[in-house]
């Protein structure tokens, strides 16, 4: 993909913007496709050569870049947007070199996607056509229990999903479609465009078939050629055992369906988990607490402790102190990616008693602890 800019133009590594400019204007007019000396292959490339040099950002970038350049401006994400800025440096351009220069809204737009296509961008307009569906969030709310074991739920959507009608083909079933003839089924189609630095060979959108590159006898009368429609949708979801409250999943490809066959959106499922009663919850350790009376805390006992995996017998011993916390290993929650499970703390509470009767307070008395 390399290509020399310098030696397309015929300019020196140091020539000028003025020098760079002359250089393109020669050039222009020598390949210019209606001429006899005409080349549109190399008129094109003059071209792209030209909004590289012509632009000393763009330039200073492809020094630095080199053979690269054009991919790091592929791969930039937001290449409308360069294009756009590229364009109204250009602009600039054009009313410095000659002034009276009027363009309507309509040349600009061309313009832009015609300097997209000589970049290898994806031009705006094909873009808005083939963008991805939308992606969807939602909230799902679900019980304690249902989050550390895991759960299967059923969520109703309303989306956007293929037209059931035309199966997303765009056309009313038992009717034709046919390849555009203006474009050969491209959906663009090559303009000259008349500037004061010459004319310029820019890309536009075929308005025969405004872009499809098909011809529809008649349209789906559904979806009116959309190929999608607004729907009731109901998705079964899969809850991993472990998720916590606050976190969200991804369910790649269940957003809204595109445009005319483009890629769906993701459905990101935000899940809020309700408390409990008896356990909270932290991290992947649960916490709970039970009640001992004095004589167990002071004498020791062996008591059953409620665990989300199912009762497990704790030795209390003598002696043990009110709000003393014991960790029950390995009962806690299932780690969400593998690694074992989290523990149960369990503190344990020393119950004193509020009512006690005569005879009791008087051996207690006599315990004289
Ligand atoms: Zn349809
Ligand atoms: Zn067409």
């Amino acid at each position: 993909m390399s290509k020399d800019y310098y030696n397309i133009l015929g300019v020196d590594k140091n020539a000028n913007q003025d020098e760079i400019k002359k250089a393109f204007r020669k050039k222009a007019h020598k390949y210019h496709p209606d001429k006899a000396s005409g080349d549109e292959a190399k008129f094109k490339e003059v071209n792209e050569a030209y909004q590289v040099l012509g632009n000393s950002q763009k330039k200073s970038q492809y020094d630095k870049f080199g053979s690269t350049f054009e991919q790091a401006q592929a791969g930039g994400g937001f290449s409308g947007f360069d294009g756009f800025r590229d364009f109204s440096g250009f602009a600039n351009g054009f009313s410095n070199g000659g002034g009276g220069v009027k363009m309507d809204f309509e040349d600009l737009g061309e313009m832009f996607g015609g300097i997209g296509d000589i970049f290898g961008f994806s031009s705006g307009a094909k873009n808005k056509r083939r963008q991805r569906g939308n992606d969807i969030q939602v909230a799902l709310t679900i019980d304690f229990e249902e989050a550390v074991f895991g759960v299967e739920k059923e969520i109703s959507l309303r989306k956007h999903v293929i037209c059931d009608h035309c199966n997303g083909n765009l056309a009313e079933p038992g009717t034709k479609i046919e390849t555009c003839k203006t474009c050969n089924g491209t959906g663009r189609v090559t303009k000259i465009q008349r500037t004061i630095l010459g004319n310029m060979q820019v890309q536009a959108v075929c308005e025969t078939c405004g872009g499809e590159g098909k011809i529809y006898e008649r349209k789906c009368k559904k979806c009116h050629g959309r190929g999608i429609v607004m729907d009731g949708a109901k998705i079964k979801i899969k809850i991993p055992a472990g998720i916590d409250n606050g976190e969200t999943i991804r369910i790649s490809g269940h957003g809204e369906v595109g445009e005319r066959g483009a890629a769906a959106g993701d459905l990101y499922i935000e899940v809020h988990v309700r408390s409990d009663k008896k356990f909270k919850r932290d991290g992947y350790d649960i916490k709970s607490s039970v009640f001992i009376s004095f004589i167990q805390a002071a004498l020791g006992d062996k008591i059953d402790v409620e665990t989300i995996a199912g009762d497990v017998k704790l030795k209390i011993p003598a002696g043990t102190q009110s709000s003393t916390i014991f960790k029950l290993r390995g009962k806690g929650i299932n780690r969400l990616r593998g690694g074992g499970r989290g523990d149960h703390f369990v503190e344990v509470k020393v119950r004193i008693p509020d009512s006690l009767s005569r005879k009791q307070k008087q051996l207690l008395k006599e315990l004289n602890l």
